[in-house]
């Protein structure tokens, strides 16, 4: 798909950021481009409308920019995936080991049902930990059905996609 080359250099590559040796992918540049943030929403709408999704499962906090306008488009409802203690309400909550130690993601009680198909998306895939845990909480502790998880960038080489097993991964542009 044309539209794939301006997604992909609308993204910024920030060396040594949050920490030296890392290439940070950043997304906000992608966000100041109108042409290709316009696509990367239509290139997940094209793909997800009419196939009977009911919930767009946003991962905090880079999935709260490209889950919404997506829910919408579909008329699919919106639910946040949130890092420990942000949601109000009762949660279930999934761990996830990271590179070191472990972090928790957090949703809410009653905003999802057993037996709903749902779409998990993130801004990026790295080692898989934090789609892997959005799948876990959705799928194995409430009953959703996840249809796929979608990303906008896949890094390759942490073999995310491995780790989330034959759960079905969508991603637009790859990444080194
Ligand atoms: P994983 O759990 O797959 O190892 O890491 C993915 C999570 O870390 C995502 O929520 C993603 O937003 C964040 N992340 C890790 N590296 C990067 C990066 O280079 N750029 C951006 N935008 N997010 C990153």
């Amino acid at each position: 798909d044309p539209r794939i080359a301006r997604i992909s250099s609308a993204i910024r590559v920030i060396p040594d950021f949050p920490k030296p040796g890392i290439m940070f992918q950043d997304i906000t540049t992608l966000l100041l481009d109108t042409k290709a943030f316009k696509d990367t929403i239509d290139l997940f709408v094209e793909r997800y409308r009419d196939k009977n999704i009911s919930v767009v499962a946003g991962v905090e906090a880079r999935g709260f920019i490209f889950g919404p306008p997506i829910a919408l488009a579909i008329g699919a409802k919106f639910v946040p995936m949130r890092k420990p203690n942000k949601l109000p309400g009762e949660v279930i909550s999934e761990e996830y080991s990271l590179e070191y130690g472990t972090d928790k993601m957090e949703m809410h009680v009653g905003a999802v049902e057993a037996g709903e198909h749902a779409l998990v998306i993130d801004d990026l895939i790295a080692t898989g930990g934090t789609l892997c845990a959005a799948v876990k909480l959705l799928g194995k502790r409430v009953g959703v059905h996840v249809v796929e998880c979608a990303c906008v960038i896949e890094l390759l080489g942490l073999k995310g996609r491995e780790r989330l097993g034959d759960r079905p991964l969508f991603v637009l542009v790859n990444s080194t």
